[in-house]
């Protein structure tokens, strides 16, 4: 491919098997395959035929076969699509899914009240949809029916867009079957162009799984895709959310303003039929069955919210332990340090009071000595002064007792003189007698 739907022949390298155009930024499959190579001929053979539906779907992309989703289609994505059909069109409206494969949305449109067909590429799938569902199903492709121009009220195309090999020309075509004030409900890939291909690759995106260059030939951006319709003629597109939000954008498409109906407006409609009421029904557990899901989704971000504090306040927890244990640990160290300080000072007031008490102690010993000093001193002055006394009167006497002796001396020696020591000396010997004058006669 070498052309952009928008006419540009300028591209820039994005993935090994898509280009960017630089001019609207549609991604376009490298590998694409021609309007010839996609039509089914063969439906044993052609890449749309048979094949597609039975083994490509599950061997090659791993979706459920064309049984399962003739099944699980209905729960889901056909309900979130009805739900945006009955904002534009209440039940009654024409409407053609194009690219209807198993039929399943066909056949709950009809359910709900729509005059609903559909249009695919395999005489294989076009019966199989028949026969599952009962609905009325034409092989394609849409350029060869013979629809009237303007009957139609809606044209629908899901997961179809990205794979027309000449979108210009179709959805032109599409156009033309509606009536003046129809519209196209529309499901594609969504390309952000903010993202580069080694992003996504790193980041795992979920886009990836969209770039099936031998299917997806054209992958457009909201801007490529709104300025696409407006090329042809189709300026009002109204994005509404799309289920596979990840990947996927979902709009309405419009050559007139847009008119939408209310829920009461719709509750009417569906409620004056049967089927209708069973249609709503499905829809209000479908509405359940998100809310739900919305309020598990909302639960498990307070759960996780909820996790993460407690482990935070786990963690603050484990911190204020250390902190706690810390702190008792330099209590304890310190009251360590209080006892020995306490057990020092102690110690020094128990020897301070030694050293005062010994200091009085001394002081008193010296106190004492000193008394006793003084009163020795005036002991032994009293006691030189008594001697004194009793020598002076000692010698005193002495002198009087000698001064007597020798009176006595005088006196015995006038007394006596020699008649007394002729008379000694007759009776104890003449020696005798003169010791005895001897004594008396000492001076
Ligand atoms: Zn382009």
């Amino acid at each position: 491919m070498t052309t952009c739907w928008c006419g540009s022949t300028q591209f820039l390298p994005f993935s090994p098997e898509y280009a960017e155009c630089s001019d609207c930024g549609t991604l376009i499959s490298l590998a694409g395959k021609s309007a010839d190579e996609l039509s089914v001929d063969d439906d044993e053979t052609d890449f749309y035929g048979k094949a597609y539906w039975l083994s490509h779907q599950s061997d090659d992309l791993g979706y459920p076969d064309i049984h399962k989703r003739a099944r699980v289609d209905l729960t889901e994505r056909n309900l979130h699509w009805l739900k945006t059909l009955l904002k534009y069109r209440l039940p009654g409206a024409k409407v053609m899914e194009l690219g209807c494969s198993h039929g399943s949305f066909v056949a709950l449109m009809r359910h709900a009240g729509y005059d609903a067909s559909g249009v695919e590429m395999s005489p294989w799938v076009v019966d199989f949809g028949k026969q599952t569902f009962n609905v009325p199903i034409f092989v394609g492709p849409i350029e060869n029916l013979d629809i009237p121009h303007g009957s139609l009220d809606v044209i629908a195309l899901m997961d179809v867009m990205e794979h027309l090999p000449d979108p210009v020309a179709t959805l032109a075509h599409c156009l033309k079957l509606l009536s003046p004030n129809g519209m196209l409900l529309i499901q594609t890939p969504q390309f952000r162009r903010e993202m580069t291909y080694a992003e996504l690759v790193k980041a795992n995106g979920a886009f990836l799984e969209q770039l099936k260059s031998d299917e997806h030939l054209y992958l457009f951006t909201k801007d490529s895709a709104s300025r696409l319709f407006r090329q042809i003629g189709a300026e009002y597109v109204q994005f509404e959310a799309a289920i596979f939000s990840q990947y996927d954008m979902f709009f309405a498409v419009s050559r007139v303003p847009f008119e939408t109906y209310s829920q009461e407006d719709i509750n009417a409609a569906l409620c004056s039929v049967p089927n209708g009421r069973i249609t709503l029904a499905l829809l209000d557990l479908r509405e359940r069955e998100l809310a739900s899901e919305a309020d598990r989704i909302a639960r498990g971000e307070q759960i996780e919210t909820l996790t993460r504090i407690t482990k935070e306040s786990e963690a603050d927890r484990a911190a204020r332990w250390e902190q706690i244990e810390a702190l008792t640990e330099m209590i304890k160290e310190s009251e360590a340090d209080r006892v020995v300080r306490g057990e020092r000072i102690e110690r020094l007031t128990g020897m301070m009071n030694e050293s005062v008490a010994s200091q009085a102690s001394l002081g008193e010993q010296v106190r004492h000595l000193t008394d006793e000093l003084q009163n020795t001193e005036s002991d032994r002055k009293e006691q030189v002064a008594m001697l004194n006394n009793k020598l002076e009167k000692i010698n005193a006497e002495r002198a009087a007792s000698e001064e007597q002796v020798s009176l006595v001396r005088k006196e015995l020696r006038v007394l006596f003189g020699h008649r007394l020591f002729r008379l000694i000396a007759k009776l104890a010997g003449w020696r005798e007698a003169k010791k005895l004058e001897d004594k008396i006669n000492q001076p």
